[in-house]
């Protein structure tokens, strides 16, 4: 029998960590857990590490360590301690280790996730952030170290799933006409427009399908979420971003779709859980259990598909304007958009002012190609530092 595969969790803490390690415990002849890493849940990072025992946990500062450490030693374990962004680097590319799931929230997941990348790991990413801010150089470090990429995002695995094996070649060379990415609509769908000015985080993170982080879950009632998505695809697929149609499909049974030139459409169907997948990708190109129930189309009784609404979404265009714009524009509407979420959570800014503080923080800065890592960076400084301004001027 094979040894089992070494899996690194960043962001173990997470909605995605969470369902990675639910998939990872249902095969232990199959997977092992190398390192976990956590940042500011360190009692629930403490209960994961005591349940699945890992060579390695990383937090975010001295304290945490100290903290963290203490209770592995009253529990028994003899879990080493790493802090930080190196720690979470050291982790990513540990020799020992096969597979790293990359489930970091936002642009703190970027440095960790391309360790795992130059290293030539198996790397499951969900952090969309990452890919978006960097895409060029981050699909260049994937071909460079031969690093085997596999979406987790359930729209980007499910187009995965419906791509042929070889759509490296090229979509227009595989037969491929459009990808139809779907999306829930999330649960400002049908409110009145002059409603959103009073929405709550509470409201906007109440997805009406799929249980996530806060981040993304404002993403998603923004839709901005869906336009990262548009941008990793992008990337993922080598698709130009015309090729990507959005389609509003409020059940969220079908997770993506590919049209080809014959006038084919495939189509991945399932439950709404991260478990499929996480458990796609990690057994890939096998297939195993993920604890997901069958898909009951009787009781799902019918899918209806709408065209995305821009005026009720616009961070939709702005996000496919910042792809259009490609080089710098994808980092700084994710880091704009990052902050802008932050204040609206901290209830600084109302529901529709995210979209006013991105547009406003892109239209004040030229887009300027990113040929290197700290060009990245500095790109992502430049929007937080223009949002910030903003939020001094507009916020509460
Ligand atoms: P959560 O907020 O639930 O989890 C985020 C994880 O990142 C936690 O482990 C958190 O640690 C950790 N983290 C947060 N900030 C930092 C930091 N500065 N440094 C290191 N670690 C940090 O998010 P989700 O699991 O929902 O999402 C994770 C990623 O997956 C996102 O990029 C999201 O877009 C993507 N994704 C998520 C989906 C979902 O269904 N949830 C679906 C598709 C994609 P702690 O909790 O200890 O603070
Ligand atoms: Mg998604």
């Amino acid at each position: 029998m094979n040894k089992p595969q070494m899996i690194t969790v960043l962001g173990a803490t997470g909605s995605i960590g969470l369902s990675t390690l639910d998939v990872v415990a249902r095969h232990p002849d199959l997977y092992q857990v190398f390192a976990l890493t956590g940042h500011s849940r360190l009692q629930e990072l403490l209960a994961l590490c005591v349940k699945h025992q890992p060579q390695v946990a990383v937090v975010a500062d001295e304290a945490g360590a100290r903290q963290l450490e203490a209770g592995l030693r009253a529990a028994g374990l003899a879990t080493q301690v790493l802090i930080g962004e190196q720690g979470l680097c050291q982790v990513a590319a540990d020799p020992r280790v096969d597979a790293v799931m990359a489930a970091i929230v936002g642009a703190a997941g970027l440095r960790p996730t391309l360790a795992a990348v130059e290293a030539g790991k198996k790397v499951l990413l969900a952090n969309k952030e990452a890919l978006v801010m960097s895409g060029a150089l981050f699909m260049q470090a994937v071909r460079r170290s031969g690093a085997v990429l596999l979406p987790i995002d359930s729209e980007h695995n499910a187009i995965f799933q419906c791509l042929p094996g070889d759509f490296s070649r090229g979509l227009g060379n595989v037969g491929v006409r459009r990808i139809l990415l779907t999306a829930s609509g999330g649960p400002f769908r049908e409110t009145p427009l002059a409603d959103l000015e009073h929405v709550t985080p509470e409201q906007a993170c109440a997805h009406p399908n799929w249980s996530m982080g806060r981040k993304i879950s404002v993403d998603s009632a923004s839709m901005m979420n869906k336009g990262l998505e548009l941008i990793e695809a992008c990337w993922l697929f080598d698709a130009r971003p015309e090729q990507v149609e959005v389609v509003v499909h409020r059940q969220s049974v079908i997770h993506s779709m590919v049209d080809y030139v014959d006038g084919s459409v495939l189509a991945q169907l399932g439950n709404p859980d991260m478990r499929t997948p996480i458990a796609h990708a990690l057994a890939w190109p096998a297939r195993m259990d993920s604890g997901v129930a069958p898909l009951d189309l009787f009781a799902v009784g019918r899918l209806d598909f709408e065209a995305p609404d821009e005026q009720r979404f616009p961070c939709l265009r702005l996000a496919r304007q910042a792809a259009q714009a490609g080089n710098g524009a994808p980092a700084m509407l994710n880091a704009a958009n990052e902050v802008a979420v932050a204040a609206f959570l901290e209830r600084r800014i109302r529901y529709p002012e995210i979209a006013r503080m991105i547009e406003d923080v892109l239209e004040q800065e030229p887009v300027v190609a990113l040929d290197a890592l700290d060009a990245v960076f500095a790109a992502d400084a430049r929007a937080r530092e223009l949002a910030g301004q903003w939020l001094n001027r507009h916020g509460r």
